[in-house]
């Protein structure tokens, strides 16, 4: 039984969409140098599943369905299937360290947890409800890969949305039998450009009056007049992969979304014109609980992997036995240890919704709170492991062509462990993923990809059982009295 292939995944990303970078159209974004190796890595992805010793770990058959498909599109019914669908996303994030946050199951996941809560579209309209079922059946055959854009351009913050410019915030320009037209733009549709299809929608909270920013609703990335404008490459700055491993092949980029009147039909339209739906498609289905417990699962590999670049980097400069250092490893393992049991309590602590089985909200939001805040101290400890180390290294490869200076590199790179060719190798790499512009933004997403804190701590709040502690501090105060305590004197 087959399933998706890379290739068949890079031939589906030839089909004219309009991506600029530069101030030119990219044209085939399959073979341009700002984005040709990290399509290749999504294609890997792909081609992974695909191989017939990884088809039962990857991938499942849906009911009728005539070709396998990644696991991501799996509803768990019970504990053990939530375990067997996690083991493949941890399997795919192995495959780029973690560094492709938005994956093909990230969106899968948001689709299949807002799918789960289908009643609540059914509230909103038989239509849409239908519209949305039907898009999961579409993208799930298909394996599609989804990526979101669910957020605003920032432009004033302090005001409302549906008090900027005409131009800016996405929004319902004119509506007819054959569906609706949007304009305005999105930030920041990571994964835009190796994606087969966007999934546009709002997040942030709107207010009445805002009917025409309200809607959600999924588009191929070739539509008419869906503009994609990227941001800068890290793979096209990239000198070689022996330089830049990570931002030469995982460099899955971010864009700005511009609906020039794009037409969305019907069928794609899963909310319309309603403020309190756009909050409840994520928040009173499993949607967005489902999509975060994606991105901690990516973050358990990725965390392990800086904690294994910092035990490396004390071997690269011989600092490893030292105390201190010790120490700081430690503490270190023990934070990786702590996303990683946070996971596995979200798991454990999940609970049936009708016939699905769901990860634990709060322990969710908890582990989102803190580990945006985690990420920029590992990066901080995994500086103060390495001092200099991480710069004092050759401009280039092409340092090691020159003979007079490979030899003082040869010199100068040595280290107990380590060829001076495999610690420059090393250094270069552990750079790339902490300190370089790649590794930089990797710590701006890790900070922002699920909201800023207010808005992640917001929802901590809000799943917290405060009953249950405030319920403990009242029995403490039922348990004596004043007058009591007075009269026995
Ligand atoms: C690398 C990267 C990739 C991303 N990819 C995607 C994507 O694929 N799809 C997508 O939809 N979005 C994406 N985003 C956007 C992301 O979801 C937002 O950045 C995030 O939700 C925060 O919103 P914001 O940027 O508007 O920041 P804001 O909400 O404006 O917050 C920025 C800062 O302003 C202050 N602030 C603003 N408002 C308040 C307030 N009301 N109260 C208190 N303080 C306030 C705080 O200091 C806050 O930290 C991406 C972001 C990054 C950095």
């Amino acid at each position: 039984m087959s399933c998706k292939t890379g290739a068949e995944h890079i031939k589906s990303l030839q089909d004219g969409r309009t991506v600029y970078i530069d101030g030119k159209l990219a044209g085939d974004v399959t073979v341009h140098p700002a984005f040709r190796n990290a399509i290749k890595s999504a294609a890997l992805l792909y081609d992974y599943q695909a191989q017939p010793e990884n088809l039962a770990l990857m991938t499942f058959q849906p009911n009728g369905a005539n070709r396998r498909v990644n696991r991501a599109w799996q509803m768990p019914r019970n504990y053990a299937e939530m375990v067997e669908r996690r083991k493949a996303m941890q399997a795919w994030a192995r495959l780029s360290c973690g560094f492709m946050g938005r994956s093909p199951d990230h969106l899968a996941s948001a689709i299949v947890g807002q799918v789960m809560g289908i009643e609540v579209f059914e509230k909103h309209g038989a239509a849409r409800a239908k519209a949305l079922r039907d898009y999961y059946e579409e993208a799930s055959r298909n394996d599609y890969f989804l990526t979101y854009v669910i957020i605003n351009p920032q432009a004033e913050r302090g005001k409302d949305w549906g008090e900027q410019a005409e131009e800016l915030v996405a929004r319902i320009v004119d509506e007819d039998a054959g569906g609706i037209t949007i304009r305005g733009a999105k930030m920041l549709g990571t994964s835009s450009i190796m994606a087969n299809e966007i999934f546009v929608a709002n997040l942030q909270p709107l207010k009445a009056g805002e009917e025409a920013l309200a809607f959600s609703c999924a588009l191929p990335m070739n539509a008419k007049g869906l503009r994609v404008l990227s941001r800068k490459s890290y793979e096209a700055a990239a000198v070689s992969v022996f330089d830049n491993p990570l931002s030469s092949r995982f460099d899955e980029n971010d864009a700005l979304i511009y609906f020039d009147d794009v037409k969305v039909p019907w069928e794609r339209v899963f909310v319309h014109r309603d403020a309190d739906m756009c909050r409840a498609q994520f928040h009173d289905t499993p949607g967005h609980a489902y999509q975060n417990y994606q991105a901690q699962i990516r973050l358990s590999v990725k965390i392990k992997f800086l904690c294994g670049l910092a035990h490396k980097i004390t071997e690269a400069i011989g600092t490893t036995a030292m105390p201190p250092v010790r120490e700081q490893l430690g503490f270190l393992a023990a934070q990786v240890s702590m996303v990683n049991a946070m996971m596995a309590g979200m798991e454990a602590e999940g609970s049936m919704r009708g016939e699905y089985y769901v990860p634990n909200r709060h322990f969710m939001y908890s582990a989102q709170v803190l580990t945006q805040d985690l990420y920029p101290k590992v990066i901080n400890t995994i500086r103060e492991l390495a001092g200099g180390a991480l710069i004092m290294l050759p401009s280039s490869i092409h340092d090691f062509a020159e003979a007079q200076l490979a030899k003082i590199i040869n010199v100068t790179q040595r280290a107990a462990k380590m060829s001076p060719q495999e610690k420059v190798k090393f250094l270069k790499a552990a750079w790339d993923a902490i300190g370089s512009e790649f590794g930089s933004r990797h710590t701006q997403y890790e900070m922002f990809y699920a909201g800023a804190r207010f808005v992640t701590a917001g929802h901590s709040y809000r799943t917290f059982d405060w009953a249950e502690a405030t319920g403990m501090v009242d029995a403490l105060m039922a348990s004596y009295r004043l007058e009591d305590e007075l009269a026995a004197r």
